[in-house]
């Protein structure tokens, strides 16, 4: 049996029911088998066996009370995965899917996303199965307030610096950061993706979907291509998403998708600055439905109720030259990327967490698609979170020029160190091992050097 074998046999007899933890575990070590033959030193101190196992697991309970006055009561979570680099970091999620196997595949894959970036942060994750969704803004703030007079005691900005994620963002971390201020009466950069008035960055709502298109943009064109005249399928109409569409935009691409959990919109013409705003303000304000575009946009856009962008592609035979999974992990299976396959993809960039099976990997993998795994493509959004500890710390803010070329810069180094470890072990040109090796090398190192 192999080192990185064994170690995914001992993680599946562990903790059986953490699918998406062992798939997010699974793949990151079958891919640093070789680096086990060039450093028996790792094998020795058992750094595998070790970076999967979390520093620190924190549960609690979060009680609060309902608009009618009635208890209600939530289960949160911080995962606290591995400081070897920097403080811990990663977002929050808020969705009622929320689980402790969840977060530790979203932990686990921050540890090697946070050692891309270029940047001293660690890996974590954390949130509730508590659902913003139909809940009031009094609600909403009730149970921040709720959870954070637990988190409080385990994060600090030199510590642990949570941040957004599904269900999370400026509203809750507003709430979240008003009640920390409060709790320990200083303000620090415990949290990021803070609104700008109290120590955000500029960039910071657009990193997750700006970074995204440019690394996209870093793997087209380092092979003669771009995105002028692209058709791209995005799919989503969070944050991310929004974001994606306008750089994609800027950029000479058309977008042709978007969706939400309930439908699919389709709009041939492309959906352009006007059609983009639209969506924003009908998230952002009124948190509409993705439908509700159909509607306004009906000459030339198609609404597929229940379908998912990826349904929509396969079952129409939409063609489609890229694509920008933004929307949650595994929304792409085998037979939709053969769909993305039959239909002309060449390109899959994604600005989600694992939003690819391992089957629909081997797909692209096997045709010849370009394909950056989230890790690198979407590391961004917490990218600009670091940058924005270190305006933070400075007591400074940046212009938007400064932290856009700084990302940019960013998305361009990880590319980079992709393609060179790669090319270290003889895979030129595969993003994904490039990728986990990449990430792994620098917390190996540290967690080495820091003896056992
Ligand atoms: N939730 C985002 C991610 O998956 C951002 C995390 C952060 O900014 O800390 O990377």
């Amino acid at each position: 049996m192999s080192v990185v074998g064994d170690v995914i046999d001992k993680i599946k007899q562990k903790d059986p029911y953490e699918f998406e933890f062992h798939q997010a575990a699974e793949e990151v070590l079958l891919t640093l088998e070789p680096t086990t033959q060039k450093h028996p030193e790792f094998v020795k101190a058992k750094i595998y066996e070790r970076i999967v196992e979390p520093d620190r697991v924190i549960t609690f309970r979060v009680p609060w009370m309902d608009d009618k006055g009635d208890v209600q009561v939530n289960r949160g979570f911080r995962v606290q995965f591995n400081n070897a680099i920097g403080p811990y970091k990663g977002g929050l999620r808020f969705h009622p899917s929320v689980n402790l196997s969840i977060l530790k595949f979203l932990g686990f894959e921050q540890i090697f996303k946070n050692s891309l970036t270029t940047l001293p942060m660690g890996g974590a994750k954390g949130g509730s199965d508590f659902d913003p969704k139909g809940k009031s803004d009094t609600e909403v703030m009730r149970f921040c307030q709720s959870f954070m007079r637990e988190l409080f005691r385990h994060i600090g900005p030199d510590t642990d610096v949570p941040a957004g994620d599904i269900g999370v963002g400026a509203r809750e971390i507003g709430y979240l950061y008003g009640y920390y201020k409060k709790l320990i009466n200083e303000h620090t950069g415990v949290l990021t993706g803070k609104r700008l008035e109290y120590g955000g960055s500029l960039i910071r709502p657009e990193a997750t979907g700006y970074g995204c298109v440019y690394f996209a943009a870093e793997m087209l064109s380092w092979r003669g291509l771009d995105f002028k005249g692209k058709t791209v399928a995005i799919s989503g109409s969070g944050n991310v998403a929004q974001y994606a569409v306008e750089k994609v935009n800027r950029l000479g691409g058309k977008v042709i998708t978007l969706c939400d959990s309930s439908s699919t919109i389709v709009d041939e013409a492309g959906i352009d600055y006007e059609k983009c705003e639209y969506v924003m303000e009908l998230k952002n304000v009124r948190r509409g439905r993705i439908s509700e575009y159909a509607d306004k946009y009906s000459s030339s856009s198609c609404c597929y109720i229940g379908e998912s962008v990826w349904d929509v592609i396969k079952n129409q035979g939409i063609k489609v030259d890229i694509a920008l999974p933004c929307a949650t992990q595994n929304e792409i299976d085998e037979s939709h990327a053969e769909a993305l396959v039959k239909n002309g993809c060449i390109c899959v960039s994604e600005g989600a967490n694992m939003p690819s099976t391992p089957e629909a990997i081997r797909v692209y993998q096997d045709n010849g698609i370009i394909y950056g795994p989230g890790k690198a493509a979407n590391a961004g959004g917490v990218a600009t979170s670091g940058l924005e500890m270190s305006q933070n710390s400075m007591r400074l803010s940046w212009p938007r020029e400064e932290v856009d070329a700084r990302l940019l810069q960013i998305m361009k180094s990880i590319h980079k160190a992709c393609l060179d470890a790669a090319a270290e072990y003889g895979k030129e040109g595969d993003y994904v091992l490039g990728a986990n090796i990449a990430g792994f090398m620098k917390v190996a190192n540290s967690m080495l050097a820091f003896g056992i």
